[in-house]
């Protein structure tokens, strides 16, 4: 989506923004992404729906530092679980949401691995405008965010297939019934999302980090964060693009294999698609699935691939993979030192760890993690973790490869008898 910013008005610095903080009883000016409306101006304002998206917080972990590998106070985590839906989805989606409405519809329909649905049916529920009906795949979506779209009254349908069956499904249906499609192929939702960016900017006096690290699953949010930067050094408003890291589950490293292994490359437009074809058919020849426990990010075909490119591209972007393990540990270090996250969201740092070893993230540099998803959104994955025992991912998750929880908190258990607790509490006290 372009603008023709010499017909509209941006503000002459991101600064100028910093007004709308006094005037918070406005929603739109409370809004962390309506605020920002002057850099996606899509819509009139007063069209624009709002239930108090994007109050997240960037807050700087030592700890969570010190695992990386960086100096601390060098390293931030930015809490998009604190969105009314507990996850980054509602920066999208309150623009989808906006744009379905500036057209009429009267039903939107999404795919989700869970937060996308669980963000539509709130939206749904909080305005009444649009009914909300949900494809999901029939494996792994966790309990916290089925229930979500179950309690916030959307219809929900359950494919007898995984994501990428969902994914293609409700394109088809969207297009028979004429339902609003508000997955990630929505470019509405990408505007919404590059706020996040704003956001970031904003906790840091508008001064540009050098990194910022995103998990990659359908790409939305690397391609989002790739054109809110390039806009806004087209626009003179930064001098700098931060590079970009996105990180891949092993599992699902459609992306990375892409990039760092084949050469898919942006091209100045004429990205080499013949690359990814290839790969596809492979895939598909050999009925490979995704597989990891970060369900979010369980994606083998990113719908957003070329657009993440393009970001790559102007942030000077790299790609990496992380296992189960490296993510649950991550997961546990975010956890320990912060208020927590889901296991997608802890890629991320995971990702900024395998950079910092191989000092391609440099002991100095700022650095800015992505935590997509609130921790309440997978306590299944939270609590395997913590009794210490790998082997309750397989059988709990389904997911092999977790061999060690190093990192584990486990519950103690004592008789019912008081010595015997304070004798508990007095071994296990650090
Ligand atoms: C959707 C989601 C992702 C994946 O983001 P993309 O923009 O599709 O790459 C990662 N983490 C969480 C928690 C998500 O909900």
């Amino acid at each position: 989506m372009a603008y023709e910013w010499d017909r509209l008005r941006v503000p002459g610095e991101l600064s100028d923004f910093e007004q709308k903080w006094a005037r918070r009883n406005d929603p739109y000016c409370f809004s962390g992404v309506w605020r920002f409306h002057d850099l996606l101006p899509f819509a009139p304002l007063r069209q624009c729906v709002t239930v108090g998206e994007g109050q997240t917080l960037l807050h700087p972990s030592e700890g969570v530092a010190r695992y990386v590998g960086i100096t601390p106070g060098r390293l931030y985590l930015q809490y998009e679980g604190m969105n009314p839906s507990g996850s980054f989805k509602d920066n999208g989606m309150s623009a989808a949401f906006s744009h379905a409405r500036m057209v009429g519809a009267r039903r939107a329909a999404c795919a989700s691995t869970g937060n996308t649905s669980a963000s539509l049916a709130l939206y749904c529920s909080v305005t009444r405008l649009m009914k909300a009906v949900i494809f999901i795949g029939s494996g792994k979506i966790s309990y916290g965010k089925l229930s979500q779209a179950l309690d916030y009254g959307a219809l929900t349908v359950q494919i007898a297939g995984d994501f990428d069956d969902a994914m293609a499904r409700v394109q088809e249906v969207s297009r028979e019934l004429g339902i609003y499609l508000v997955n990630s192929v929505n470019p509405f939702r990408l505007e919404g999302q590059k706020t996040i960016m704003f956001r970031v900017l904003e906790a840091l006096g508008w001064q540009p980090p050098d990194w910022i690290v995103v998990p990659g699953g359908n790409l939305g949010n690397s391609s989002a964060f790739g054109k809110a930067f390039h806009e806004l050094h087209e626009l003179g408003l930064i001098d700098r693009i931060p590079r970009l890291a996105v990180i891949n589950a092993a599992g699902a490293n459609t992306l990375y294999e892409l990039v760092e292994h084949r050469g898919l490359r942006w091209n100045a437009g004429r990205p080499n698609l013949d690359v990814s074809d290839a790969y596809f058919a492979e895939m598909n020849a050999k009925h490979e699935r995704a597989s990891t426990l970060a369900s979010a990010i369980e994606i083998n075909r990113p719908v957003n691939l070329t657009k993440c490119i393009r970001a790559l591209e102007w942030c000077d972007g790299v790609v990496r993979e992380v296992t189960d393990q490296e993510i649950l540990d991550a997961k546990a270090q975010v956890g320990a030192g912060g208020m927590g996250c889901e296991p997608a969201s802890a890629a991320s740092v995971a990702g900024a760890k395998k950079l910092a070893a191989e000092g391609l993230i440099a002991s100095d540099d700022r650095v800015v993690c992505i935590l997509t998803g609130h921790q309440l959104k997978d306590p299944t994955a939270t609590v395997a973790y913590h009794s210490g025992d790998p082997k309750k991912f397989e059988e709990v998750l389904g997911s092999r490869g977790v061999e060690t929880t190093q990192f584990a908190n486990h519950p103690v258990a004592v008789p019912n008898n008081l010595d015997k607790i304070i004798e508990a509490i007095n071994t296990h006290d650090h």
